[in-house]
């Protein structure tokens, strides 16, 4: 029988569900932020194996993106010689932390687990100054973090740690079969989700019996600061953790091509993640597990509920302001509806989108994380001025306190379907629309771009749901979803796996395959011994 997701962790916020008293959610929230912008503007280290280190470049300024003159911290940038270190420490420590029974990391992580949402009000407010995301996002972002940690170590309980007899080919002998961890993997985490994915991977790849190397994005050091304490903390020993700030080209690039580096972990965009992928495996092939980008369609047929569809869309594409892997980027409407649908959606767009500083109570929509996105968002508004009708949005927002920050309009462009804007991702608040004839025509322009993670459909019949789960090449899919046309997926309910350029191991973090692509097979046989 399924489970709910609130079942056993109390009240909590998920992106699609706030079953909680919200005042008392703000008052704790507003605590939280007071306490958090007081500890701002100090400088961290790096913590490599339990030793607090210095870094060998530039040290990173981190910012929020609301006021890029507010300093939330200055970050020490590792390069080669610390990425040496990290290395050498979790080889040193991986050995015993492998080996002790599994049942002692689960206890470990269960704790990590806990302390997240003892703490997930402060974790809460320091993602949304560090990255632009609303009270109810980032919330949600810390208590999947925690759900992450302990449906992975669920994985470990239900198959005895990965452990079991196997058939006997003569009677004298006993078969076992056991999955191992690997040793040493690298974390590569990026801003959007900095508590979410950054636990999620390292927490499987750890329960798992590796040690790792973890390296936050460069613009949400604190947060992963804030979790390589949490895991200290739970007792994960600290040659088994490393906590190693730095720049993608500085850190992450000799990070994943240390010798002694078994496998890569990575979730960001998809040209890092081809790079890495192409270039891990040289002696011999490592594990390397991708999740990637997205350019996810949302489909309207003539049958659609359009003011669900309408709502369903906003939500999926003006969240975290477009920033997410799983954002609602493009849609698809049947011609017969499309006016009607493109009015509701301006509509749900002009009368929903709270703009301002997300850190506050109503807000729903903050900055884009830094000024490369602001240019990128420019150039795709150019783009669709050339080529279709720019409906709404387009332009920079700068009034008042706005103007310290790196605000954009939700811009919405009709586009002929054969823009590049509708398969190229942009990962800002940009929707393409274009109008179909039909279904054949919106699952070929879907399965167009060379992403597959998340797609939706809105259709009053349900052989088109049957017809679109069967031929959309998406690893996430939904049917009429009007939280979100194409997010909100939870850890134990939506595995989250990444076709084509959206990932590499065809399973999904959030899913029950995940935490054994952290292991090796072993079979063991004995023959003769102790019956
Ligand atoms: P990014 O690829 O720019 O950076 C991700 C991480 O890689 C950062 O830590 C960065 O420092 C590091 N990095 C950059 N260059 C590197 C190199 N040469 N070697 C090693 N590491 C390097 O991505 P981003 O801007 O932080 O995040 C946005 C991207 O992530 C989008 O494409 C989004 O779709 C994707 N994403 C995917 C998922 C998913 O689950 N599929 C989830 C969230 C985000």
């Amino acid at each position: 029988m399924a489970r709910d997701v609130a079942a056993g962790g109390g009240q909590k916020i998920t992106y699609t569900t706030s079953d909680v008293d919200m005042d008392a959610f703000h008052a704790r929230f507003d605590e939280a932020l007071e306490a958090v912008r007081a500890a701002a503007g100090e400088e961290h280290s790096l913590w490599l194996g339990g030793r607090e280190v210095g870094g060998s470049h530039e040290p990173i300024a981190d910012v929020t993106p609301m006021d890029t003159s507010f300093l939330l911290g200055r970050f020490e940038a590792a390069g080669e010689e610390e990425v040496a270190e990290a290395v050498a420490a979790g080889r040193r420590g991986q050995r015993a932390w492998g080996g002790r029974p599994w049942e002692e990391r689960v206890e470990i992580l269960r704790r990590a687990a806990s302390l997240i949402r003892e703490r997930k009000h402060r974790l809460a407010a320091t993602m949304s100054l560090e990255v632009g995301k609303s009270r109810l996002e980032s919330m949600g972002d810390a208590e999947e973090s925690a759900d992450l940690i302990d449906y992975y170590c669920s994985q470990m309980e239900d198959t005895d740690g990965f452990r079991r007899e196997m058939a006997r080919v003569t009677p004298h002998e006993r078969n076992i079969d056991v999955l191992r961890p690997y040793g040493v993997f690298a974390c590569i985490s990026p801003f959007n989700f900095p508590l979410a994915l950054s636990a999620g991977m390292s927490s499987a790849a750890l329960v798992a019996g590796n040690a790792v190397v973890y390296k936050p994005a460069e613009q949400t050091p604190w947060t992963g600061l804030l979790l390589y304490e949490i895991y200290m903390e739970a007792g994960v020993p600290s040659d088994v953790f490393s906590y190693l700030t730095g720049r993608g080209e500085e850190a992450g690039e000799p990070l994943w091509r240390h010798p002694g580096v078994d496998g890569v972990v990575f979730t960001g965009s998809r040209e890092v993640g081809m790079r890495i992928h192409a270039g891990l495996s040289r002696e011999w092939i490592k594990p390397c597990l991708m999740e990637l980008g997205g350019k996810n369609a949302a489909i309207v047929m003539d049958t659609a509920d359009l003011e669900a569809a309408a709502e369903g869309v906003a939500r999926g594409a003006w969240g975290l302001q477009n920033q997410k892997c799983s954002a609602t980027s493009r849609v698809y409407v049947h011609r017969d509806v499309a006016d009607e649908f493109v009015r509701l959606l301006l509509e749900r767009t002009a009368e929903d989108v709270v703009v301002g500083d997300p850190t506050e109570r109503d807000v729903n929509y903050g900055p884009l994380i830094e000024p490369s996105s602001v240019e990128r968002y420019e150039r795709a508004v150019a783009r669709a001025r050339e080529e279709g009708e720019l409906l709404t949005g387009g332009g920079r927002l700068t009034d008042g306190d706005l103007g310290r920050g790196l605000y954009v309009e939700p811009a919405v462009a009709r586009l002929p379907l054969s823009s590049e804007l509708f398969v190229r991702e942009l990962f800002v608040p940009f929707l393409a629309i274009g109008e179909v004839s039909g279904l054949d025509d919106a699952l070929r322009e879907t399965n167009r771009a060379p992403y597959g993670l998340t797609s939706g459909i809105f259709t009053g019949r349900d052989g088109e749901i049957e017809r679109f789960f069967d031929e959309v090449e998406a690893g996430v899919t939904y049917a009429n979803k009007r939280t979100g046309a194409t997010t909100g997926a939870w850890p134990g309910a939506q595995p989250f796996c990444g076709w084509k350029g959206s990932g590499s191991t065809g399973k999904g973090g959030c899913g029950p395959y995940y935490v054994a692509q952290f292991m090796r097979e072993q079979s063991r046989t004995v023959i003769g011994g102790d019956a």
